[in-house]
């Protein structure tokens, strides 16, 4: 028996849908949900992802705007701008799309970021929220898997969860999330040898590696949830995942494809974080 496929796209359809009547009536009680995103220069990978997120954010009534910078841009004006966002109040989320030009540091960008306003949960503020276990922002993209795992009733609690990669903005996150929620976890990446040996002791397998086809069926436990985050273009120029999907989808007990899994929830997840970002800044503005 196959693997069952656990629809990402679906299950953020479902959750835009929930948002669009919980915005209905943020609005009735006098506020607006919004987002800001800053783009520097013309990356044509970083261009679809803005304009993504501005759609998504139109499509459920998320005020949003685009500021679009010139690859020439200095850091102080980037600075400057994110000054100008953290004190506008119509604005309650705020991005700015990354990799930057080298000539701009990364870290001093995410930290001139408002921790209140962070909704893609980089800030070391919001990091150190989520290492505590306390109220903060978590990055869409493992905030995304948690939610997917939830809407299909999977057990976190008392799990072996291996994760392969260990990056700030998935393969981290992702452990502190599940570690939270009481799993065993397993963090991999390039220097663990042999990578089968923990891959295969997984009952949640996240594949973030960027790496295609470096899960095969030989490398999964009967059975395991398999939740693919890689993207990754293969040498016919398909968008294809980390997981040799049509192996291991003979052998895993669930399966996220890719596209339609990881994908969309990472997109919805900005959408609630800047939900979320709305209501707390609504809600300190009420008692000021
Ligand atoms: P990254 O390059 O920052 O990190 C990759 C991690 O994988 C590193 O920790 C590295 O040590 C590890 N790794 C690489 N090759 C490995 C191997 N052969 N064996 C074991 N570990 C290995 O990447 P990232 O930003 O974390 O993204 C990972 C993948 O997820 C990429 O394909 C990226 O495009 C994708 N991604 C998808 C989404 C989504 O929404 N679906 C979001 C973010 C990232």
């Amino acid at each position: 028996m196959g693997a069952q496929r656990i629809d990402g796209k679906l299950i953020a359809t479902k959750k835009r849908q929930a948002m669009k009547s919980q915005i209905e009536s943020m609005k009735q009680q006098g506020y607006v949900p919004g987002l800001a995103v800053i783009l520097v220069g013309e990356d044509p990978a970083s261009i679809s992802y803005v304009k993504g997120k501005i759609r998504d954010c139109k499509e459920v009534g998320i005020y949003s705007e685009l500021i679009q910078f010139d690859v020439t841009v200095s850091e102080k004006q980037v600075l400057e701008q994110i000054e100008i966002l953290n004190a506008n109040d119509k604005i309650h989320g705020l991005l700015v799309q990354l990799p930057l030009p080298d000539h701009i540091s990364e870290q001093k960008v995410i930290q001139a970021i408002s921790p209140e306003k962070d909704v893609d949960g980089f800030h070391p503020i919001n990091v150190g929220r989520l290492v505590t276990k306390q109220e903060g922002f978590v990055s869409c993209t493992p905030a995304g898997i948690i939610e997917m795992l939830k809407a299909i009733d999977v057990p976190i609690s008392g799990k072996h969860v291996v994760i392969v990669g260990r990056s700030n903005i998935v393969g981290k996150p992702a452990a502190l999330l599940f570690l939270n929620l009481d799993a065993t976890v397993t963090v991999c990446h390039s220097k663990t040898k042999p990578l089968s040996k923990y891959t295969k002791q997984a009952d949640i397998l996240v594949a973030a590696a960027g790496s295609e086809a470096l899960i095969h069926a030989n490398d999964i436990k009967p059975g395991a949830i398999v939740i693919d985050v890689g993207m990754n273009r293969s040498a016919s120029g398909r968008l294809v995942g980390d997981v040799a999907f049509e192996e291991v989808k003979e052998k895993a007990g669930y399966i996220t494809p890719v596209p339609g899994g990881v994908g969309p929830m990472t997109r919805v997840m900005l959408l609630e974080n800047t939900l979320i970002a709305a209501m707390r800044q609504h809600e300190k503005a009420g008692k000021q």
